[in-house]
């Protein structure tokens, strides 16, 4: 019998590798870079959230539906409290934020890594660290063909888990695509996804000003996202939790046409509510100055232009702001434009959206339905989950159940 090869040592290689090897297959993974799971180190700001809490189906119900479906095998196979208690036995115990946010008690990423490696090595897992692997091909006679600087190796059962294409320096490069076009597969171009936005007209003085809570909506014409949370003015643009969360459409959205962002201030207030407080801010309140007022709800920085575009002078009082001007500001409040994006890099995303279609892999085996004996996983799938721990679960269960699957097969030929 020969070896699972599993290429790419991230959270889905790991957990594949670990599954295969357990169920007593031989198994080698090969990673480029010369320490495992990079991206893992860096998630979360380095603390890394490694899954979302909740019934499985209510995690599984935070991707796009088509996505929704194709995870819900692997998903109900290897749960997030699965992925819990496979760290605890490496004594990384974890905690859940307020909003469901899954994280380890040491604040560490290192340990999550440290815990999936320990696992793959009591299982026998060989590592093959700084391993580039070079092309994927597939034999005459039916085996896959993986070639290394100097070397290759044969398999009949490939794990392939090397990731996107952001963040490029962790290892995923995209080197995946086009050994999947030549194997069959078609690709769905790769995209950004939970990235930050550059503008067109971009403030740089204005960078690190953040609105807090503020309603986000990307506009293609009509509304093609909207996220609530908090936005960073940035040197090129803006980020923050509101923008990496409509970065996934918008980035399709411009593929088509211009796309622009518009930031509604005060969510919770109606337009007509705003300008009854305008109206009535003197009175009750004893503030002199329209700007005085802003400043309580927004960053001062931007007060100028925003009355400005409101065709206001900053320093009018607000005793002197008739009812076209107070109409004028609250409008601009709830629908203020930042002007079209210009790009959405994707290198800077947190995942990549587009890459292998889904109904070209069994969702409940993982294994291609192009190339018999190729089981993609993680990220080089067209998935793309919203921040929150969602993606790292996404690339753990559907590792999980590729290793498995993995096995199976070359258990099966043996
Ligand atoms: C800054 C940042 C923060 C994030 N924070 C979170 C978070 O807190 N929670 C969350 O759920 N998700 C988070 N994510 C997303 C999450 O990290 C990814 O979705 C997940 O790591 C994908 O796992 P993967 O195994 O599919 O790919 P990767 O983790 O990218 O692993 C792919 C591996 O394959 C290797 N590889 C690639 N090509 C080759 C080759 N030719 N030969 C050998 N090896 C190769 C790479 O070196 C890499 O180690 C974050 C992402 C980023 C960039």
């Amino acid at each position: 019998m020969s070896e699972v090869l599993v290429i790419g040592g991230g959270a889905a290689g790991m957990l594949a590798a670990w599954r295969a090897a357990s169920l007593g297959a031989p198994v080698r993974l090969l990673e480029r870079n010369p320490r495992l799971g990079v991206k893992i180190l860096i998630s979360g700001g380095g603390k890394c959230n490694i899954t979302h809490a909740g019934p499985i189906d209510e995690v599984r119900r935070a991707f796009d539906q088509p996505e929704a479906r194709f995870l819900a095998p692997c998903l109900h196979r290897f749960r997030n409290s699965d992925v819990l208690e496979l760290l605890e036995r490496h004594g990384v115990t974890t905690h859940v934020r307020p909003d469901g946010r899954i994280f380890p008690d040491s604040a560490r990423a290192g340990d999550v890594v440290e815990a999936l490696r320990a696992e793959m090595l009591a299982v026998g897992v060989r590592l093959s660290l700084g391993t580039p692997v070079r092309a994927l091909s597939r034999l005459p006679h039916g085996d896959l063909r993986v070639c290394l600087d100097g070397g290759e190796l044969q398999s009949l059962a490939v794990v392939l888990a090397v990731g996107g294409k952001s963040y490029p320096k962790t290892g995923a490069t995209g080197d995946g695509y086009p050994w999947v076009e030549a194997l069959g597969h078609t690709l769905i171009r790769p995209r950004a996804a939970l990235a930050p936005a550059y503008l067109k007209h971009a403030r740089p003085d204005w960078s690190g000003v953040a609105l807090r809570d503020i309603l986000l909506r990307a506009r293609a014409g009509k509304e093609v996202a909207r996220w609530r949370g908090d936005l960073l003015f940035t040197h090129r643009g803006v980020s923050g939790p509101t923008v990496l969360g409509v970065t996934r459409e918008a980035a399709l959205a411009m593929e088509r046409g211009p796309v622009t962002l518009e930031v509604d201030l005060t969510p919770d207030r109606t337009q007509e509510e705003l300008s009854r407080e305008l109206a009535e801010a003197h009175a009750t309140r004893g503030v002199r100055l329209v700007r005085v007022f802003l400043q309580r709800r927004l960053p001062e920085r931007l007060i100028p232009t925003l009355m400005e575009e409101a065709g206001l002078d900053p320093d009018l009082p607000l005793d002197r702001l008739p009812r076209p001007g107070r109409n004028r500001l609250s409008e601009r409040i709830k629908r203020w434009s930042l002007g079209e994006i210009s790009h959405i890099p994707l290198e800077l995303g947190e995942v990549t959206a587009g890459g292998i279609p889904l109904d070209e892999v069994d969702p409940r085996t993982m294994e291609s339905r192009k190339c018999p004996g190729l089981f993609p996983c993680g990220e080089i799938l067209d998935i793309a989950g919203p921040v929150g721990g969602y993606n790292l679960q996404a690339a753990f269960s559907t590792g999980f159940v590729a290793g498995e699957s993995a096995s199976r097969r070359l258990q099966g030929a043996a």
